[in-house]
């Protein structure tokens, strides 16, 4: 019923499915339909017998970490190669201590003095609440529902929105949960967290859309609740790339598909509208890291008034020379929220939505870079 309404509402959610949209989400395209399972089940199939995990150190930790990633690599590309039939994926047997349960471990360690993204705030999550995200080991989820808003290849998405943030943007359309009021959702644990994603895959969902806010620093939880995840869905990390190499290592063989945000061309932009240090550097590495490993993509652009020059083209020049296989959502939704509102002197130059000349240019660029667009471009 539901896959018939949305082809009413969105019909390019069937239509885009055009062979540069396939080639470039293949991976994606395959566990959506169910035929190859997502990669948080082939984790769980991947480890040891013989090992318990509590007496390690964090550097013993990341050596099983890697030894792990070599057997999760040769599984999955069994299984995506065509190797390994699903059926026979299926009948593997789990190991007592699996590749997902040393990433929980890792995590748990991390969030002990906290790097889990680029802040570094250094604080114990176990005593107290993260310096920007303002989060200890609680995960709040200020709503989930089936979005039929999001790109054409990714609706119905299981979005699940969770409390606050680690970036303060003046612009930012989800204030209230990021910004204001980080603590007013419902508090989740783990296994209810998983409860929530299969609820959301019963409900017809294509992916898991983990959102915000941001995701980052509720990343414990999210694996814990691969522990419990037992349907076959799809796992999207809808982000601001602001996590640290080491995060990002660990969670690199769980997401099917990444859907970043990629807002500003330099760092001094960054640094006034959302209040983060180094961005350019920081997210043009993490693009770089999930696209060697070869992952698919759609990158988010947010077109600003005033900002084409210093944002959008050199976003899009560094995305046409480093990512040249990704779909980019060139997004055209823009417009003034939150402090731009209420301090309009300090934050001018975008306190009016973008002109129909800045998207053209916008879109010409991208036209002339040969980026992938239109398909999930609204
Ligand atoms: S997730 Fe980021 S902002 Fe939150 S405590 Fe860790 S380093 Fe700080």
């Amino acid at each position: 019923m539901f896959n018939f309404n949305l082809r009413l509402l969105r019909p390019d959610a069937t239509s885009m499915w055009v062979d540069r949209v396939l080639e470039r989400l293949k991976w994606y395209y395959n566990v959506m339909n169910g035929w190859k399972p997502a990669k948080f089940l082939i984790c769980k199939k991947v480890g040891l017998d013989d090992v318990k995990l509590g007496g390690y150190t964090f550097d013993e930790l990341l050596n099983l970490h890697r030894e792990l990633s070599g057997k999760f690599s040769k599984l999955f590309n069994e299984v995506k190669n065509g190797k390994l039939t699903l059926r026979e994926f299926n009948g593997l047997s789990s190991p007592k201590t699996t590749y997902l349960d040393v990433k929980v471990e890792l995590v748990r360690n991390i969030m002990r003095s906290c790097y889990l993204c680029e802040h570094r705030c250094g604080v114990n999550r176990y005593e107290s609440r993260g310096i920007m995200c303002r989060l200890g080991l609680e995960v709040y989820v200020s709503s989930y529902f089936l979005h039929i808003g999001e790109e054409a290849p990714l609706i119905p998405s299981g979005t699940i929105f969770y409390g606050s943030c680690n970036f303060r943007c003046v612009f930012c359309q989800n204030y209230e949960i990021s910004q204001l009021r980080p603590y007013d959702g419902i508090k989740v644990n783990s296994k209810e967290l998983a409860l929530i994603q299969k609820h959301l895959r019963e409900e017809g969902a294509i992916n898991i859309n983990h959102v915000g806010g941001e995701p980052t620093p509720n990343l414990l939880t999210v694996l814990e609740s691969f522990k419990y995840l037992d349907v076959n869905v799809p796992q999207l990390w809808n982000s601001n790339m602001y996590l640290t190499t080491q995060a990002l290592n660990i969670i690199l063989d769980v997401i099917d598909i990444w859907l970043p945000d990629f807002k500003y061309g330099n760092n001094s932009c960054a640094l006034r509208l959302s209040k983060v240090n180094n961005y350019f550097d920081i997210v043009s590495r993490n693009h770089s890291i999930i696209y060697q490993n070869g992952d698919p993509i759609i990158i988010r652009h947010l077109v600003m008034p005033n900002h084409v020059e210093c944002c959008t083209k050199p976003v899009l020049s560094w995305i046409s020379n480093n990512c040249p296989n990704v779909l980019v959502n060139i997004m055209d939704q823009y417009r003034p929220e939150y402090l731009v509102l209420s301090k309009s002197s300090e934050y001018s130059d975008i306190s009016r939505r973008p002109t129909y000349e800045e998207l053209r240019k916008a879109y010409n660029y991208a036209k002339e870079l040969n980026i992938a667009y239109e398909e999930v471009s609204r």
